[in-house]
């Protein structure tokens, strides 16, 4: 039984005792002791596809994944990435939307746009960086009138393989988190609170990782504030990867 799954027996067993008005439980010490002892290593890599020398072969293998059964049956495509596979900036986002399914790329629709408009500013086309997702194929939504839904974190965990092997081939120089659900799959937090960690470096994979609000999310809260948030982020990541920044790139928003 994987260490999770005892995790929730354990956790639920002590909620129904706790239900029943006991607050006291008899362990046996030696029983105990286990529990401070190190866990086992965790398989890494849940895929663990055939080795392969590059980018395209990697890309032909993840678009025949099928690790995922419930994501196979209602995907149209494995929407694998876009851009340079030789970026010093990668941008991840969570997950597939309708148009990506459809269009096999990711950011296509209007928070896409965004992103596309995002990278003007900093003076940067799609084709320079490399944009992906967490997740390679888009959740499905059985019995739910809304046909979105963000990626669960198993599925996210089951999915990483693609991604750390991308990274692996890319070798950015910084990892932009597109919002709340990358952040959190990432970093493997959950409820990551985007707000308060927007801004800061983080790391990933030995890789500086700027968390920062998504697009989609700018779209819905276009506030000057929200926009101004994102900018100094971006102004952050140009400033890590030795990009140029103009007097105009740093004034956009200071008459605000
Ligand atoms: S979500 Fe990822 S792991 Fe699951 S089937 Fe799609 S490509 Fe494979």
């Amino acid at each position: 039984m994987a260490y999770h799954q005892l995790l929730n027996a354990t956790v639920n067993y002590l909620e129904g005792e706790r239900a029943h008005g006991r607050r006291h439980v008899n362990v046996d010490p030696a029983k105990l002791s286990v529990l401070f002892r190190p866990l086992p290593p965790m398989p890494v890599n849940p895929i663990a596809p055939a080795e392969c020398q590059s980018m395209p072969e990697l890309r032909a293998q993840a678009l025949a994944c099928t690790r995922c059964e419930h994501l196979v049956a209602s995907r149209k495509q494995v929407v694998f990435g876009v851009g340079n596979e030789a970026a010093d900036i990668l941008f991840v986002g969570e997950a597939p939307g309708a148009d990506e399914d459809a269009r096999g790329e990711p950011f296509v629709d209007a928070a896409g746009e965004l992103l596309t408009r995002m990278l003007k500013a900093m003076d940067l086309a799609r084709e320079e960086v490399y944009i992906t997702n967490i997740l390679k194929c888009r959740p499905d939504t059985p019995n739910q009138r809304n046909d979105h839904r963000a990626p669960t974190a198993d599925e996210m965990t089951a999915c990483s393989d693609w991604l750390h092997r991308q990274i692996d081939f890319i070798q950015p120089k910084v990892i932009v988190a597109l919002g709340k659900v990358a952040v959190g799959g990432l970093l493997e937090m959950e409820n990551a609170p985007i707000t308060k960690m927007r801004g800061t470096w983080h790391t990933y994979r030995g890789i500086p990782l700027m968390p920062t609000f998504h697009p989609a999310y700018l779209l819905h809260k276009e506030t000057m504030q929200n926009k101004r948030a994102v900018w100094e982020d971006l102004l952050a990541v140009m400033e890590k990867t030795g990009l140029p920044i103009s007097d105009k790139q740093r004034g956009y928003f200071l008459k605000h």
